[in-house]
Order: structure tokens, then sequence, then C-alpha cells
């Protein structure tokens, strides 16, 4: 389920940054994690292709096999391979919290990737100058740029890129540091680190937990209420609730948020403040959507990009009357594509 609105929370970062990355324990019976075979001869792109094979790493930014991805960009040819070091967001850390402990492993994981598929220029993305600066203080080398903290940030750097000529891919931090573990030692990827947030915890923090670990044992770690009734992985924005709390870690799991209350919908009328316009990162206007498809005859012909609406709900989360745009703007592309006008008119 996408949560409609998703869950208004304020930037709060600062909780689970303020820490260090903890180490989940791992259950007394559980074994020693596996290595791959020593690696013989050149490092080459193929050699790197199967290391992230055999390591089994998972791109966390959107759970595609690494070895997969890598395969693909080698057949694409990007020029530019970015490090997706920043949390679109707004209380989730594990990206910003890997990049602060494994700067160097990412830097060198992010040119193995770069290697592999052939991209000439890496860069590693974060989110404001601030974060820039903590990075260079550990690595003066590092080449960064900026992603900003406006969400859906990763969609806005695309943009900016593409706009400046760059035919960019994209890796996250995770996956960096994880591609260089099983290139230089064997490591296959067992864990994950998950940003663990919300009212319904006591202790805002972000947890290395190995892999398949039940959600229950991440959230008991971090001191869960019992008053808590709403769980939601992924995102506070875009994220899914959970409905058994046995599910599993998974190497594409960043954030889990605990909440003592559901966020409750009610919707006000429209004060025309644009902000929907504003925040949507596709040139929709989701108001005037919302407008025409509330009017007795809505015009298929007024209803401009409804179709290029990537659901990142942007627009419904600055909306102040907590109108549902991102659900209006889906209707009326499903309406174009189906010509379900035709019915309605
Ligand atoms: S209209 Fe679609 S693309 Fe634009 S902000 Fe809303 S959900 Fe995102
Ligand atoms: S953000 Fe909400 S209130 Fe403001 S113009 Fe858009 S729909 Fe209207």
């Amino acid at each position: 389920m996408i949560l409609r609105h998703g869950i208004k929370l304020d930037q709060q970062k600062t909780a689970s940054l303020r820490h260090k990355i903890k180490d989940l324990p791992a259950p007394e019976e559980t074994e020693p994690p596996k290595r791959l075979p020593p690696r013989k001869g050149e490092l080459n792109a193929a050699a790197i292709i199967a290391a992230a094979q055999g390591a089994g790493i998972v791109d966390e930014f959107d759970g595609v096999p690494l070895f997969q991805k890598l395969k693909r960009l080698r057949r694409l040819k990007p020029n530019m391979i970015v490090a997706c070091c920043f949390d679109e967001d707004p209380c989730t850390t594990s990206a910003m919290a890997t990049l602060r402990e494994n700067t160097n492993a990412i830097i060198s994981g992010l040119v193995l990737a770069a290697q592999a598929c052939g991209a000439k220029e890496n860069k590693i993305a974060v989110a404001t100058r601030r974060e820039a600066k903590i990075i260079h203080k550990i690595n003066s080398q590092a080449d960064l740029i900026f992603a900003g903290e406006r969400y859906p940030a990763r969609l806005l750097l695309k943009k900016k890129l593409f706009s400046s000529g760059k035919n960019a891919a994209y890796i996250g931090a995770q996956a960096c540091a994880a591609l260089l573990a099983a290139v230089d030692d064997g490591d296959l990827q067992t864990s994950a680190v998950v940003t663990v947030a919300g009212d319904g915890v006591e202790h805002w923090r972000n947890v290395r937990a190995r892999i398949g670990t039940p959600l229950k044992d991440l959230l008991e770690f971090c001191g869960v209420s019992e008053k808590t009734t709403l769980v939601v992985t992924g995102s506070s924005i875009t994220g899914k609730a959970v409905t058994d709390l046995n599910e599993p870690v998974s190497a594409a799991t960043r954030c889990v948020i605990a909440l003592k209350k559901a966020p409750k919908y009610r919707e006000y009328p429209c004060i025309g403040c644009q902000r929907c316009a504003h925040a949507c990162p596709r040139g929709i206007v989701p108001w005037k959507v919302h407008q025409e498809l509330l009017s007795a005859e809505p015009d298929p012909l007024r209803l401009t990009n409804v179709q290029k609406c990537i659901r990142c709900s942007a627009c419904s989360v600055a909306c102040p009357s907590g109108i549902d745009l991102t659900g209006a703007v889906q209707k009326a592309a499903h309406l174009k594509k189906s010509g379900d006008f035709l019915d309605i008119t």
C-alpha cells in the first residue's frame, strides 16, 4: 500500500546521525559469514561484475542485483557514475551514515563500478554543502556533487545532470562499499544499514542488521513502544505499511518507521497556494488536474502531462489542504490512457 500523502514528519535526521551505526547482535546459532575464494588473475570489468554476482550484492537504492546493473550499464556506456549518498526522506539517514563511516570504501567501490561499466567520471552525491564539509574533512579528495534537500532529490539530480549533458548512472552507497569488500576480500553481502525512527521507538539510530533479520528484532533493539500502531518501511513519503513484523530485512531496506498513531487524512478546500505545482518534478500542475476531475465535464485536453507522473507523492506531501493530488493525477492518467472520459462526459 502506498500511504496516501505519506507521513508528514519534520526534517528529523539529526537524532539518528548523532551516533555511530550500531551492529544488531546476531543470534548465537548464526554461522559466521562465508567468503568467496581469493580472486585470481587480472582485475578487469568481467572480474568486477563476477565479484558482484558472487557476493550477491543488491543495490539498496532500487533493489536490483548489482551485477545485472553493471552488465546493463556496460552496454549503455554512461559517461558518469554517481554514488547516491543522500536520503530522500525526512528521517532516513542510512546512506549518509554509511558514507560518513565508510567514505574511502565507497570512493574505491565507486571507482570499481566505473571501471566495470566503462564510465570515465565518478562522483559522490551528497545532500548539502554542510554534508560535503563533513565528508571533505574525512577525505579531501572526495569528488562531490549536491543532490539538494528537496524531495524527490534523486530525480532532480538526474534532471540537473541530464540537462548539463551528462549521461549518468546511479548506484547506492552500501552497494559501492559491498563491491569493494567483494573484490578485495571476497566478502558476501550479508548485512544492510537501516535507519530506525519514529515516535514508536525510543532510540532513533542506524542499525547494521543481517539480511533476513525479522523487523521485530530491529524494532526491539531500538526500544519499540507497546503503543506503536503503525510500522512503515521504505520511506515516510511513499513507504509501505508492514502487516507482519516477521518480514525480513532485505538489502534494499533503508528505513523502518514506527508510529504510535497512524496519520489521519482530512481534506480541506484548495487555497490556491501553488505548492503542489512547485513540488512536482515533472512539470504537472496537480491542483488543476484535481479541479478538472471535480468539474461536471472534465476535458482530457486540460489534463496536461499527467502521464508523466512518477507517483513520488511530492505534491500530496506539499499540499497544506491535505488533498490527495497523487491519486487525482493517477486517476487522470488512467482515464486519459483508457479513454474512459468518453463515458464520463
Ligand atoms: S503529480 Fe506525480 S510526479 Fe508530480 S509531484 Fe505529484 S506524484 Fe510526483
Ligand atoms: S498545494 Fe494544495 S492547496 Fe495549494 S494549490 Fe495545490 S492543491 Fe491547492
